[in-house]
């Protein structure tokens, strides 16, 4: 099982913020921002790879329930998904991050010189 399905099933502890039917918010164990949030569905899907629409929609007003009750709906936030190893996805459990709480960086996109693959 994965750790993310151990955090659904109470196996491992998580610092809840929302939870509904199908998905589940808490807190990111290191934070990369003052407020860092990880939005998971609590059926087991690896990666945005494989969600479906119907999934997807309803992860929407969940999110913005979310964003709303933390009051940085207003302020402004990120919304992020990692996929795979080039995407830097280390829990295969479909996850969107929510960054917010302060001007946030736009960071580098690659560890490789870009213009070393042209
Ligand atoms: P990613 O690199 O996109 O797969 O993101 C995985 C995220 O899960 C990272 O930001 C980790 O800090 C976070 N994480 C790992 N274990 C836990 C945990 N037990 N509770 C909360 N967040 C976690």
């Amino acid at each position: 099982m994965c750790l993310f399905c151990k955090i659904i099933n109470g196996e491992i502890p998580s610092n809840k913020e929302l939870e509904d039917d199908n998905f589940l918010a808490f807190h990111d164990i290191n934070p990369k921002a003052p407020v860092h949030i990880l939005v998971i569905p609590k059926k087991h899907i690896e990666s945005f790879n494989d969600v479906n629409a119907k999934t997807m929609a309803s992860a929407t007003p969940f999110i913005q329930k979310l964003v709303k009750k933390l009051n940085i709906d207003k302020s402004g936030y990120r919304v992020i998904t990692n996929i795979g190893d080039n995407g830097g996805q280390e829990v295969k459990h479909l996850h969107f991050h929510v960054l917010g709480g302060s001007k946030l960086k736009w960071g580098h996109f690659t560890d490789s010189d870009p213009k070393g693959s042209f």
